[in-house]
């Protein structure tokens, strides 16, 4: 029996210490973990922005947080959306050239148009200014870095510290702008996967634009956060599948132990009984 109780204990931990690597810090710091931009050429951005009047680096921001907090709900709910919301991949003036970024290694980034390569993402960047300008998406002439300030960009990109004063102008402002988007993007009238995105939209960019600091961005969760339980709750079943086994073979081993004990003694009673 004293194994099985030591079999027990061993269950106990594992289950503690899941607990603990789910609650830590780790968790969220892989949500807002996104790459350094690395001293990105701020003159080559401000040229740029004159004439496109749109910044890349915060379009990528924006791009970035649809796709980790918002994309994984419109794909659950098989929500298709219209082009004439502002979220949509069409209405990223960057979005063609981003696609045609291929990433080599850490020191190899190659420009999908001509097959150029680049040392670094911002060399790329700036070949796509110089070499293929024409190639920008301005037909629609949406910028996908003017709802920043409706998705939070900078709390998910550690832009500015989280203990910047907060503006109750610029709060209300982003309200509004967020409360549109989601109003444009998932209109209520079109059914109940709409309505429960519209909602989704609320409680996930929405509701953090208040000054009271009750509510946070991305209260839903995002891409990395339901991979990273799955893998944790995958981990975990690999090892207490070969324990839980071995814990029914000691029970049983027990039990057999038990009934040979018994048949013995019971033997012996019948021996003795005669005499
Ligand atoms: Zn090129």
């Amino acid at each position: 029996m004293k194994k099985v109780t030591s079999i027990v204990s061993i269950f106990v931990i594992l289950i503690l210490s899941f607990q603990h690597v789910s609650s830590s810090p780790f968790l969220y710091a892989s949500q807002v973990h996104v790459e350094s931009s690395g001293g990105r050429n701020v003159k080559q951005e401000q040229e740029h922005a004159q004439e496109v009047r749109c910044s890349r680096e915060r379009s990528r921001a924006a791009r970035k947080v649809i796709e980790e907090y918002l994309t994984p709900f419109v794909e659950r709910e098989k929500y298709k959306l219209s082009s004439k919301c502002q979220l949509h991949p069409e209405n990223d003036i960057f979005g063609d050239q981003e696609e045609h970024k291929l990433f080599i290694d850490r020191h190899e980034w190659r420009c999908g148009y001509c097959k150029k390569s680049f040392r670094a993402e911002k060399f790329l960047d700036q070949h796509f200014d110089n070499r293929h300008y024409n190639l920008l998406n301005l037909s629609h002439g949406k910028c996908l870095a003017d709802l920043c300030g409706a998705l939070h960009c900078d709390a998910a990109m550690n832009f500015k510290s989280s203990r910047s004063k907060c503006n109750p102008a610029a709060s209300a402002r982003n309200r509004y702008l967020c409360e549109s988007l989601a109003d444009n993007c998932f209109p209520i009238s079109e059914g109940p996967s709409a309505g429960r995105l519209h909602e989704l939209f609320l409680h996930q960019f929405c509701d953090a634009h208040t000054c009271s600091g009750k509510h946070k961005p991305f209260s839903r969760g995002g891409k990395d956060q339901s991979s990273f339980l799955r893998l944790a709750a995958g981990a975990l079943i690999l090892v207490l599948l070969p324990v839980f086994y071995l814990f029914l073979y000691l029970i049983q081993s027990d039990v057999k132990g038990q009934t040979q004990e018994l048949r013995r003694i019971s033997k012996a009673g019948w021996k003795t009984k005669p005499s």
